[in-house]
């Protein structure tokens, strides 16, 4: 029997941070990568203060820097990385040092969720900078070595960091994170964190433990959040998710009970929607005011998905 798959586009390229067109090539890399990026006029680069990325806003807003800009924002060259070649142009990323509490006009600085949400920039840069993000913050919570303590180096254009006395080598981690949609067929099942906007519901959500399966994870996260028993599991797309290196792998879950009993320390109230209510959450029309993450979240897609199936 052949594979079936699926037809149509995959469904992780209508989500936010999912459109990196960055190649990595971190295995061809080597210790004059880095340098042959930096002599490359063409280098476009993204550039962070306190974690938040810099955005030119004006009627071409971009989060991509030139040369000259990365020198004249005072870039740091040890926080430098090689995100990739964008074609064989090569992106970088680094911090720089912000004096006062915000930038000169036309520029401004986003928080990630913001750059998400905002949709201010486009789709590959706000993907390259969810990269950036990623890395940067890998590398500013690595800086010495695990095993002995000695100071580390970041090598290959940051993607990897080496210890000159005991031989360690690390490489940039990615912390998987499931977040599911269970179904009932007919209603849907969303909490509400207590951080979360007002009349915001979402998808449950948490981190993959280790030795665990994705489906277990699921089935066991559904459990400790809402009391509510999950059989059959289904994936449907992932997201890259820069807080700070997380991947979000979306899936559905056949719901198998009912009664929800929902864990107090982590939500502030769970319960299950119609379609119907969706719809009106989705529109902005619903009767109490609920609503739905935005279109660039993955649990949007997981809820407009279903929705519209
Ligand atoms: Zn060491």
């Amino acid at each position: 029997m052949p594979i079936t798959f699926d037809e149509g586009p995959e469904a992780g390229r209508r989500i936010g941070f999912g459109q990196n067109r960055l190649e990595a090539a971190s295995e061809e890399r080597d210790e004059t990568t880095l340098a042959t990026a930096l002599r490359d006029g063409r280098a476009r680069f993204h550039l962070f203060a306190d974690g938040k990325v810099l955005v030119r806003k004006d009627e071409d807003p971009t989060a991509s820097f030139s040369a000259q800009d990365y020198r004249a924002f005072g870039g740091s060259a040890e926080d430098l990385v090689l995100l990739g070649h964008d074609g064989s142009i090569p992106v970088l990323a680094t911090t720089i040092a912000m004096e006062g509490d915000a930038p000169p006009e036309p520029y401004r600085l986003y928080d990630m969720r913001s750059l998400l949400y905002s949709e201010s920039v486009s789709d590959s840069e706000a993907s390259a900078a969810a990269r950036a993000s990623s890395l940067l913050h890998w590398h500013a919570m690595n800086r010495h070595c695990g095993r002995c303590g000695t100071r580390s180096e970041s090598r290959l254009g940051g993607y990897r960091r080496d210890c000159g006395k005991c031989g360690s080598t690390i490489f940039p981690r990615t912390d998987p994170v499931v977040i599911m949609l269970a179904t009932d067929g007919e209603r849907c099942l969303l909490g509400r964190g207590p951080h979360f906007p007002p009349g915001w519901y979402s998808t449950l959500a948490g981190f993959v433990e280790p030795g665990e399966t994705i489906e277990a994870a699921v089935r066991r996260e559904t459990r400790e959040e809402s009391g509510i028993e999950i059989a059959a599991v289904r994936y449907y797309a992932s997201q890259p998710w820069p807080f700070p290196h997380s991947l979000m792998i979306g899936a559905y879950g056949e719901a198998v009970s009912s009664e929800i009993r929902f864990d107090a320390r982590e939500l502030e109230d769970c319960r299950w929607f119609t379609r119907s209510e969706i719809v009106s959450m989705i529109e902005d029309n619903h009767p109490e005011g609920l609503r739905c993450p935005p279109g660039k979240a993955i649990a949007h897609a997981l809820i407009s998905n279903w929705v519209a199936g």
